[in-house]
């Protein structure tokens, strides 16, 4: 047995279940992770990720040295170079010195619109707070995004619209309150595990029921009361007929409703076409099926529902979510323990990096750019003159690619996200990462967008360094150190600090702070100014992490929000129509693919993939239903080709029935048949977030020949 050397408390670098993790550490490698059995999260559960995916951190091909490419790249003729003999090393002084020129050099001759950085859902808050401000004070841009666009934004629009808050109302462990809940486009036991557990538990000990709307038979299915298999982009007719019915059959709490919104006498006007047979037509439910499930709903003592990106990931993805609002709000299941409006969120820290500012709308704290007491507030706090912060909103991730042109965008930093893997049509997003003049990458690995860069920056991962995560209900929790980082790797937050003061001298500006000497320092900085954050210290979250907000010292934390009221005072009802998703199927391209997330990976891969998680699922399948196989000659394990009207990809299928029939699944973790070459990128107008989940492709039997060539399949990124 080995001798532990240390055991270090932290928090899981995965999903934002935000599990408590013990890294066991012997000389100074993790050898072992297992989490305590008093854990408030996860109750010393863990899934394969948090358990088992954490020897990324030593994977030989991590890049512990700042690089340079050897090549200057230019606008237009940029290229990806993956070989390490196209970069050389560097020292500190030499890529810092080099970044900040050139920005500072693109800055002074373009302006503050020329500037734009990608935040990082997988940084601390720390870290994403002050990438933040250097954009914001230093170079004066709103330009500044993350993958929140990419998952929830759909959700973060509507409720912020609906309610003025966008987090989670209540905490998931809740779910054993609940006497029914819905679980809506959330492969919860793939996404959120432990969570998943949670729900089993309340189902199997508790006698909850469930509610599954899902277009796929995911594993949920097999524990719940009712399944409504909806074909996938069809949640507001489906939902809206759910509405419907309450208000028909007066399931409602018209006292919540009198005391807690507005717009309802418009709101139930606009219900009358959407007839539980009018939503039968477009999603394929059974009208008698989405009257058991409403009554079921509506007739609760506690009920909730929790929802993941099939709700957000649509060009009406705001729609969509409000549409799950309104249940909420005409039934008055939230304010209450056990209740509630529960997105799920993604990546370990997304809420939080949202919460730091980490978005083009907002600064920390959800407060409007455009407000002038807003920019004044921030103006103080980071002793920038008055006047001197941009009023203007700044672009969103896919906006800061399609305006990556002369005139536009010329410089992008990119901190630990990979959007040459996580945009949609990425042979379009390819072109645009090739108009830029100058990009930065801080990453562990040179993956699929680090090829792209001028400049990489090597990061310590989760494992090196300190700081706080924000879990998916609103619980902010200390990361630790378990051993220094490796080679002459840095944390994030001391980069942007160090980079952040070689900028400020060339701009001539000596005003932010930028010298700390920890990231408490910088998390005491952020909480004098938000005042959910105000009674948030690091002493205070060293056992057990705190759920935002906590307005002082003595506030013991929110474990579930809105008793009273909402922030924005009362509930808005929206009045909603049914868009249809933007690509249809046709006789070209007859199936509908849609995307998702496998438990064994996580995101664009960058660190599953670099795991020996990837010898559990080493390669990328398409789930087609046992019908469709047949009539396409398909069986169990062939090659396919899966091609939508941007790209193609070549594949092996698998034949299931966990898919329906017209529809096919791809996950979108795997670089040599990236999901993301077939997705199409329509917006959500108001959220600006893709439309993953739709989109028109056909499918074909292939060669086994055709498949990628392996050697290209460890050599990542070259498709
Ligand atoms: Fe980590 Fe999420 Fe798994 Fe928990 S459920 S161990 S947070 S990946």
């Amino acid at each position: 047995m080995i001798k532990t050397d240390r055991v270090v408390s932290t928090t899981c670098p995965y999903c934002g279940v935000g599990c408590n993790l013990q890294l066991h550490v012997k000389d100074d490698y993790i050898f072992k992770v297992t989490s305590p059995f008093d854990s408030v999260v996860n109750q010393g559960n863990l899934c394969v990720k948090g358990r088992f995916g954490y020897d990324y951190i030593y994977h030989p091909k991590r890049v512990t040295t700042p690089l340079i490419r050897k090549t200057l790249q230019k606008a237009g003729e940029r290229t990806q170079a993956f070989d390490r003999d196209e970069w050389r090393d560097v020292t500190w002084d030499e890529a810092l010195d080099m970044i900040a020129d050139r920005m500072v050099e693109i800055y002074q001759r373009d302006g503050s619109k020329a500037m734009s950085v990608y935040c990082c859902a997988k940084a601390t808050n720390e870290e994403n707070y002050l990438m933040q401000k250097m954009y914001r004070t230093l170079f004066r841009t709103n330009n500044v995004d993350h993958c929140t666009r990419l998952c929830h934004a759909g959700s973060v629009v509507a409720l912020q619209q609906a309610l003025g808050s966008s987090a989670m109302s209540n905490t998931s462990s809740e779910v054993i309150h609940n006497d029914v809940f819905m679980v809506v486009g959330s492969n919860t036991s793939d996404n959120h595990p432990i969570i998943a557990l949670q729900m089993k538990a309340a189902i199997k000990k508790y006698g909850a029921k469930m509610i599954v709307i899902d277009p796929r038979r995911i594993e949920m299915v097999d524990f719940a009361e009712m399944w409504l298999p909806l074909k996938p982009g069809t949640n507001v007719p489906l939902l809206s007929a759910m509405a419907h019915v309450i208000v028909k059959e007066e399931l409602g709490d018209l006292e919540f409703v009198k005391n807690r919104t507005e717009g309802y006498d418009d709101y139930v006007e606009s219900l009358e076409k959407f007839t539980p047979e009018y939503a039968e037509e477009i999603s394929g439910v059974p009208a008698d099926d989405i009257r058991k499930a409403a009554r079921l709903y509506a007739k609760a003592e506690n009920a909730a529902i929790y929802w993941g990106m099939g709700i957000s990931q649509l060009s009406h993805g705001t729609a969509s979510a409000l549409a799950l609002i309104h249940l909420a709000f005409l039934t008055g299941h939230i304010g209450r323990e056990g209740t509630g409006l529960n997105p799920l969120r993604g990546q370990n820290n997304v809420q939080g990096a949202s919460d730091m500012g980490a978005m083009p709308f907002h600064y920390p704290g959800y407060m409007l750019v455009t407000d002038e007491k807003n920019a004044q507030k921030w103006e103080t706090a980071w002793n920038i003159e008055p006047g001197g912060l941009n009023r203007e909103l700044g672009l969103t991730t896919t906006e800061i690619l399609s305006h990556a042109h002369p005139g536009g965008i010329r410089s992008l930093f990119i901190m630990g996200e990979n959007p040459m893997m996580s945009e949609p049509n990425l042979n379009e997003t390819r072109k645009h990462m090739q108009q830029l003049e100058f990009i930065v990458s801080q990453d562990l690995f040179i993956n699929e967008s680090a090829a792209f860069a001028d400049v990489f920056l090597p990061a310590a991962p989760f494992a090196e360094k300190d700081g706080t995560f924000t879990n998916t209900d609103r619980r902010v929790q200390r990361v630790r150190q378990a051993h220094a980082p490796r080679g002459d790797s840095r944390a994030d937050w001391e980069i942007i600090s160090d980079l952040a003061q070689r900028i400020e001298s060339r701009l001539g500006r000596a005003t932010a702070k930028w010298d700390y000497s920890n990231p408490e320092e910088i998390y005491a900085e952020m909480a004098s100014v938000v005042p959910d954050f105000a009674g948030i210290t690091y002493e205070r979250i060293k056992d057990v992490g705190l759920q935002y907000p906590v307005w002082d010292k003595d506030h013991p934390g929110t474990p579930f929000l809105f008793a009273e009221s909402f922030p924005r005072g009362r509930g808005k009802f929206t009045l909603l129509d049914y868009i249809p998703s933007v690509e249809p199927v046709d006789d070209e391209y007859p199936f509908i693919l849609t995307t998702g997330r496998l438990l064994e990976h996580w995101h664009g891969g960058t660190m599953t993939r670099h795991s020996k998680l990837n010898e559990l699922y080493p390669e990328a399948r398409v789930d087609i239903h046992p019908a469709d196989a047949e009539i396409h000659g398909i069986s169990n394990g062939m090659a396919v080709r899966l091609s939508s009207r941007r790209g193609e990809i070549v594949l092996r299928a698998t034949v299931t029935e966990k898919t329906t029939v017209g529809l096919v699944f791809l996950p979108w973790h795997f670089h040599e048949a990236a999901a993301n070459l077939l997705t199409i990128d329509a917006l959500d107008p108001q959220a600006k977030i893709p439309e993953f989940k739709v989109c028109a492709v056909q499918v074909f039997p292939a060669r086994d020949e055709d498949l990628p060539n392996p050697d290209i399949v460890v050599e990542r990124g070259r498709y």
